[in-house]
């Protein structure tokens, strides 16, 4: 069986609470604690002597069922073992992990056009905790390899592949080659292509974050995040401490609604993939279109990149009208089947305008540098029927 296989059988596989499922599908723990039969086994297990469920702060058998699985699909390919540990939402998978691994004094090693809400919580909150933070152009392997071999311990690199809106794509494999020489731990956030698409921990990176309130949820109906790991020491004495400590625990429906949402992950991504595809291609081909970013593309500057390490180009896409913030609105306000929406990774097609909304508080002249112009409109691309999505932009577009 090819390893996109495996991935599509084992989204479909029915999640399992094991000695304790006798129902047809996942059954939802909504308790904060457990009850024991006898003191005994009750102090066991909060010693730690034998396993079982005390308190849903530190675990909960739903959410650990669907962490299980996000870990397994993260695995396919990777020759270790993986765990995974649920969290409230994205941010909170980020900072958890972050503020684990690293001590006051600790460097981050990370990218510029990381998604906005990481940028802010890294330099309004995780820097608090006395963390540098080193951004570089991780398109420059030259300058990333200078700073890891030359800056000092302890330290971790944290990726975002594909970026936010202009879709670039870091080659995960050229950035753990060198950070593997030092020995700094590698953190992909993979919200974007989710582990049908492309799987970190296969190519040399040792933890990925996903926002899972995007793909794998896929469709819109609750915020949480994951942390993934393939050193069991570090998840289960390093990481998971620092979650129950904090309390930015995954609740047990939107765990539940997350594993719900994986069982179509295959399907939804083959068609986001897709309708995002065909709608580039349309919107490369306007008249009235300036600019289209789609890592699927072969002028996209890192195709060949995403071609490596992707199994699939993904849903997301950005394309640039003329007229500036005027003309991007006119055409947002024009489309009907897309919806302008903050979010991205639904079943259903949504906009958004970097420049007035996840990058408003990032300086002009970054945004410019990053190519986030006024004209800018960015596509969650949806699994519409395509004739749907493209009469849509072109009524828009005229
Ligand atoms: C949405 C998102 C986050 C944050 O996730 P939340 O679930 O909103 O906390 C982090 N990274 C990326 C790439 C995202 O798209």
């Amino acid at each position: 069986m090819n390893k996109q296989d495996k991935v599509a059988e084992l989204c479909l596989q029915k999640l399992r609470i094991v000695d304790l499922n006798p129902s047809q599908q996942l059954p939802l723990h909504l308790t904060s604690s457990f009850s024991f039969d006898d003191i005994e086994t009750c102090t066991a297990v909060f010693a730690g002597a034998a396993d079982g469920y005390v308190y849903s702060r530190y675990r909960n058998p739903t959410v650990d069922a669907v962490a299980k699985r996000i870990a397994e699909l993260e695995g396919v390919g990777f020759a270790g073992a993986t765990a995974a540990i649920m969290t409230s939402s994205g941010m909170a998978a980020i900072y958890v992990l972050l503020t684990s691994l690293l001590p006051s004094g600790g460097t981050i090693v990370t990218q510029s056009d990381l998604y906005g809400g990481t940028t802010e919580l890294l330099f309004k909150v995780v820097k608090k905790t006395g963390i540098n933070i080193v951004l570089k152009d991780f398109t420059d392997m030259e300058d990333v390899s200078k700073e890891i071999r030359g800056a000092k311990q302890p330290m971790v690199v944290y990726l975002e592949t594909p970026t936010n809106p202009c879709l670039n794509c870091i080659d995960i494999a050229a950035v753990a080659a060198i950070a593997k020489s030092k020995d700094v731990p590698v953190i992909v956030d993979n919200t974007f292509a989710t582990p049908y698409l492309q799987r970190p921990l296969t190519l040399g990176a040792q933890f990925v974050i996903h926002s899972t309130t995007k793909y794998l949820n896929g469709h819109g109906t609750g915020i949480a995040g994951v942390i993934v790991g393939s050193d069991m020491s570090v998840m289960q004495q390093t990481v998971w401490p620092v979650l129950k400590l904090t309390g930015a625990i995954c609740n047990p429906f939107d765990a539940w609604l997350v594993g719900n949402g994986i069982r179509t992950l295959p399907l939804r991504m083959d068609r986001h993939c897709e309708n995002a595809l065909g709608l580039s291609k349309y919107l490369q081909n306007h008249p009235g279109v300036e600019k289209v970013y789609y890592p699927g593309l072969p002028d996209h500057p890192t195709h060949d990149v995403a071609d490596r390490q992707m199994f699939g180009f993904g849903g997301m896409l950005s394309f640039v009208v003329p007229g500036g913030k005027e003309g991007a609105f006119k055409v947002m306000n024009k489309l009907r089947i897309a919806s302008i929406a903050p979010t991205l990774g639904d079943v259903d097609t949504l906009i958004l305008h970097p420049a007035t909304s996840s990058h408003l508080n990032v300086q002009p002249e970054i945004r410019a540098q990053f190519g986030i112009v006024d004209g800018m409109i960015r596509v969650s691309v949806g699994i519409e029927p395509m004739t749907s999505i493209l009469d849509d932009f072109a009524f828009a577009l005229e």
